[in-house]
């Protein structure tokens, strides 16, 4: 008994691929801190949210459900808060196009280095 070592393979040859390259600037870099206001609020119902643990007010986070909460913690002082510690409402790059609250917190929280 021999082995058959003939693989009927055929070198597939796709021509089709030219496409120009074009770089679709899908993101406009535009990031201004005044556009806040402009955007939808998070909600605390949205999967989003839930997903990450997010509530409005971080007095609200059930320690026990969320091991990674320390008292103090909140947006404002989360190295992801767009917004400065003064804004009521800022963006946050894990709730795109929505507005988290300053005194929110998610268990995605990483506190403000410096
Ligand atoms: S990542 Fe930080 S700023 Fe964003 S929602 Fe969570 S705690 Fe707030």
């Amino acid at each position: 008994m021999e082995p058959d070592q003939s693989t009927g393979e055929q070198p597939t040859e796709s021509s089709a691929a030219d496409a120009d390259a074009d770089a679709a600037d899908a993101q406009a870099g535009s990031q201004d801190a005044s556009a806040n206001e402009t955007q939808p609020k998070l909600s605390e119902d949205s999967p989003q949210a839930k997903r990450l643990a997010y509530v409005h007010d971080a007095d609200d986070v059930i320690a026990s459900e969320q091991p990674r909460y320390e008292e103090g913690q909140q947006c404002t002082n989360c190295q992801l808060y767009q917004g400065t510690p003064d804004d009521e409402w800022a963006g946050c790059p894990l709730f795109a196009g929505k507005l988290v609250k300053g005194t929110g917190w998610c268990n995605a929280y990483a506190p403000r280095s410096g």
